[in-house]
């Protein structure tokens, strides 16, 4: 099992459960949200481009994102496998990320769902807010996009739901225990 992808609303602790699972299974991590940030820090195009919807909590167009996802899908480190952080997000990424792994051969094995409720979601992302300074991290920007997580992302999950690949952990909990979770889900989603 080794191509996977870790879901789950903003404030869930996705990137920091990715990071975990992807140094214990030894797969590679791709969090578009960071390779987004990155290219933000170093004022690249796709970085301008990006920054104008991360600002507000949007979504940045298909378009951008898609062929992102598609150029870091083709390097060589992700041949033993990969766990995607944050993408996809849309019903419409979903089908994209179906036909660049079909291209391969290839489809994703187990997607996790990390879940939380919303208040508890914007009250760890104030705290963030404060310790990160990062500048989608306030509180109408938190609001919106949770908003997106239930309008879009929830379709998401449903998709893969159908498929029969879905695993949903509780989010809430010391990172440890979340952690510990996270793992014995997979295990349980192998052995079927
Ligand atoms: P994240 O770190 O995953 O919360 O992502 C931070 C921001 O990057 C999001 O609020 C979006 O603006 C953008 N982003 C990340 N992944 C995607 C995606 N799959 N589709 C569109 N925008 C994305």
């Amino acid at each position: 099992m080794t191509r996977m992808l870790i879901i789950g609303p903003p404030g869930s602790g996705k990137g920091t459960q990715a990071e975990r699972i992807s140094a214990r299974l030894g797969v590679v991590p791709i969090s578009t949200g960071d390779i987004f940030r990155a290219n933000v820090k170093g004022e690249t195009p796709l970085g301008i481009e990006a920054k104008k919807y991360m600002d507000n909590g949007d979504f940045v167009p298909d378009s951008v994102t898609n062929k992102m996802v598609r150029d870091r899908l083709s390097e060589s480190d992700v041949e033993n496998g990969f766990l995607l952080d944050g993408y996809p997000r849309t019903v419409a990424q979903v089908e994209y990320l179906d036909q660049i792994l079909s291209e391969g051969d290839e489809k994703l094995d187990v997607v996790l769902q990390l879940t939380a409720d919303d208040e508890e979601l914007v009250s760890r992302l104030l705290g963030r807010a404060k310790e990160t300074g990062r500048s989608d991290d306030n509180e109408a920007v938190i609001r919106h996009r949770l908003d997106l997580y239930h309008e879009q992302t929830e379709a998401v999950v449903a998709q893969y739901a159908d498929r029969g690949i879905l695993t949903q952990v509780d989010g809430i909990g010391a990172i440890d225990e979340v952690t510990d979770r996270v793992l014995q889900a997979i295990e349980a989603a192998q052995a079927v």
